[in-house]
């Protein structure tokens, strides 16, 4: 079980490790990926840690619900409101971070 002390996205929730801010308010935080995959590309966390989204949707679904409203709210500053929303779930899914996180991809049209 990961705690805020080997949690990586706990630590930049506490700014102990630095991220570029993109968004807060009192139980969520967005901030720019390190390695883009799109012209926007933002990770939006849960403040608390949850593992993985099945976790998050199961304990505070109206924390998941906050994390698609700064999703859209991100696309609408960047890219008049389309956006492509990924929770990787799962290390076979491509998830590293055991830190509930929303990729928001935006800013650009996609690829399929
Ligand atoms: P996952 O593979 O778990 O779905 O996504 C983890 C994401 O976190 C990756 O896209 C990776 O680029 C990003 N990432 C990993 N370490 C850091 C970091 O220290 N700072 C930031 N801003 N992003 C990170
Ligand atoms: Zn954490």
């Amino acid at each position: 079980m990961h705690t805020e002390e080997d949690c990586l996205f706990c630590r930049i929730v506490a700014g102990t490790v630095p991220s570029t801010k993109v968004f807060e308010n009192s139980t969520t935080y967005a901030f720019k990926d390190v390695h883009p995959q799109a012209k926007v590309h933002v990770l939006v966390v849960p403040k608390k840690h949850y593992a993985d989204v099945h976790e998050l949707a199961e304990s505070d679904p109206a924390e998941l619900a906050d994390i698609i409203s700064v999703a859209q709210h991100i696309a609408d500053e960047e890219y008049h409101g389309h956006f492509r929303l990924e929770f990787n779930t799962g290390e076979d899914a491509g998830q590293s971070v055991f830190h509930v996180h929303a990729h928001v991809l935006t800013g650009e049209k996609l690829e399929e």
